[in-house]
């Protein structure tokens, strides 16, 4: 009936003016970029691996694998569109989706509401079963010292069909 699963990514930031920053599909000015083969669209990378791995099937490496150029920065809206075409099939549909940064920057609170209104639209699924939180390490290790972020992300999928 239900499904659970988790997923994690972590990206570099850097000083890049030409590439903005995007969370879950929002993006976020005057900051730092994020580093990565597609528009390293963190937030959206984690909720796909949580999806893929609710429905046992991988994780999104094995189905954009960054060594391939045509994957280059690539939107990931395409990539959870890739996902959730394949949860329709399975039969399941999105109960509620937990997320959470980990860094010091970007700070996620002046723009929370954005951007779960953006995962919202993306999933295509309320804007109340979307929560997005953040944290920090404390100024412990690399994400302390601002050279990346990670964020977790949690979701519940239901039986449908
Ligand atoms: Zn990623």
């Amino acid at each position: 009936m239900y499904r659970i699963g988790n997923g994690i990514d972590f990206h570099k930031l850097e000083h890049n003016p030409e590439r903005p920053l995007l969370l879950g599909g929002f993006e976020i000015p005057g900051e730092l970029a994020l580093v990565g083969h597609s528009d390293a669209d963190i937030v959206l990378h984690a909720i796909a691996d949580a999806i893929l791995g609710a429905l046992g099937e991988g994780d999104i490496g094995q189905y954009f694998p960054d060594t391939d150029p045509k994957w280059k920065n690539m939107d990931s809206k395409l990539i959870i569109q890739v996902v959730l075409e394949k949860m329709v099939q399975k039969g399941y549909s999105i109960e509620n989706i937990d997320s959470t940064l980990i860094g010091e920057r970007p700070k996620v609170s002046p723009y929370r509401v954005q951007i779960q209104e953006s995962l919202s639209k993306i999933l295509q699924i309320p804007v109340e079963n979307v929560s997005l939180k953040a944290t920090t390490t404390e100024k412990m290790g690399a994400l302390g010292r601002k050279e990346g972020v990670g964020v977790f992300s949690t979701v519940l999928l239901k039986k449908v069909f």
